[in-house]
């Protein structure tokens, strides 16, 4: 069974009220961290190896150490909740069941990189969620752990919830710092990156919900003590949200020392494929994030156990990134046709795309097209070629990675399932009617 370090207490009713989060133990480790020095706390977090739990992965504490303090110019910290990646929702579960925990984060990150005021950037689609943050900050205030001289050490902290619009692209960080200031959420080019220019040209921390959630149990047991935890670079417990194809969909939490078997198949987990059926694929990282076939997924290309891990899940035979990503884990039985799956992310990623670059903007409309077209039974060789060669055209080539997450989709889609592709060539008027997995199994 995985330690659990962030869910401990989500089964209790009431622990999304101040009082009963108290009684739990919280706000303890915001007591301890105010006793601390930052630079204290930010060597926890750096011993700790928290990764950013976002999608990318990058180290937490390396990313704080690179915030500018210039004299006199407030900084910043903003918490990403724009999850919009499809098959994601474990920041959702968090902030709707344990947000005080997030608070408690936000209050200790927050005194680390001396930001004042501090922001929650949510997805305009949890409509209800900010009510439920901003009683949350309301309890805290009346409590003392936030506000003016908190706890009496003169450090002071108002964090405020701005809803997003509802645009996946404002989860990339420098589109959500425009969104933020109240333009259009365009991605900005980069450098100055946003801890030297963020939020209003300020030195500005973005982090994702869990990792900040994350610092709560690092200054708790200690950053070497959630080292220990884990494996490898994959220290900690990672949420995982589950979904598709299997018998109990939702969020986990794991220590990233299971392996991917495990995961699907044990009743811990997701309980095995729905009705019994055969495993075909699966998104382990969120729809940005490349395919894997079955054989793939449980196995590395050496025949050793796959794990659920950043380092694992990106060895052998997948196409570069973070596999891990954002934990959305997407599983697909044997009945799903790869070409309708990934026509549907190519017409979500053409829809996201904000427009500034052409490799993106017209790109993921022709990928779209091709697709629509393929999996009618209206393509034709050439175009699954035509297809490969955009993808690679897109990747690479634009100012943020909304590129690179519309053809990597593709570009695995084909590497691994070439067959799926061709059958709908073959039989144009069998997959009009029918889908390969259905005519295959
Ligand atoms: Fe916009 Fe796409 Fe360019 Fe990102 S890659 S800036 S979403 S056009």
């Amino acid at each position: 069974m995985s330690k659990k370090l962030l869910l401990k207490d989500a089964h209790i009713e009431g622990i999304r009220y101040f009082e009963t989060y108290r009684k739990q133990g919280g706000y303890t480790a915001a007591e301890k961290a105010l006793k601390m020095t930052p630079d204290e706390i930010l060597e926890e977090v750096k011993a700790s190896g928290l990764r950013g739990r976002g999608g990318a992965g990058f180290p937490t504490g390396m990313k704080w150490s690179f915030l500018a303090k210039p004299e006199g110019v407030p900084r910043h910290l903003v918490v990403n909740a724009d999850e919009s990646e499809p098959g994601t929702f474990k920041d959702r579960y968090l902030m709707e069941f344990l947000p005080h925990l997030l608070i408690e984060g936000m209050l200790i990150s927050s005194y680390c990189l001396g930001s004042n005021t501090s922001y929650i950037y949510i997805r305009g689609e949890y409509s209800w969620i900010p009510d439920i943050l901003e009683e949350a900050i309301e309890e805290a205030k009346a409590a003392g752990f936030l506000g003016k001289n908190i706890l009496g050490t003169g450090f002071d902290l108002e964090i405020y919830v701005q809803r997003g619009g509802g645009a996946y692209i404002c989860g990339e960080e420098t589109a959500l710092l425009e969104s933020l200031e109240g333009k259009r959420g365009n991605p900005r080019l980069k450098p100055p990156f946003p801890a030297v220019k963020g939020l209003w040209e300020r030195p500005t921390v973005v982090n994702n919900v869990e990792s900040i959630a994350a610092v709560v149990p690092i200054i708790d047991i200690t950053g070497a003590e959630y080292a220990k935890i884990g494996v490898g670079r994959s220290t900690g417990t990672k949420l995982i949200s589950a979904c598709g194809n299997i018998n109990k969909p939702g969020v986990y939490e794991i220590d990233m020392t299971i392996t991917v078997e495990e995961f699907i198949y044990s009743d811990e987990y997701c309980g095995g494929i729905k009705d019994g059926k055969k495993l075909k694929a699966c998104i382990p990282g969120g729809s940005s994030v490349p395919i894997v076939p079955a054989n793939l997924l449980l196995r590395t290309v050496n025949g050793e156990p796959r794990y659920m891990n950043y380092e694992s899940l990106a060895d052998g035979g997948f196409a570069t990134g973070t596999m891990m990503g954002s934990g959305g884990f997407i599983v697909l039985d044997e009945d799903q046709c790869i070409v309708e799956h990934t026509m549907t992310l190519a017409r979500f990623y053409n829809h996201e795309s904000c427009g500034q670059c052409t490799p993106c903007r017209e790109g993921t409309g022709w990928m779209y097209k091709i697709l629509k077209k393929i999996e009618k039974g209206e393509g034709k060789m050439e175009d699954i070629d035509l297809l490969w060669d955009i993808q690679r055209k897109i990747e690479g080539n634009t100012i943020c990675p909304l590129g690179d997450a519309a053809a990597w989709p593709v570009a695995a889609a084909i590497r691994h399932f070439r067959d799926e592709f061709e059958w709908h060539v073959k039989n144009p008027e069998l997959s009009q009617t029918q889908n390969y997995g259905l005519a295959h199994y």
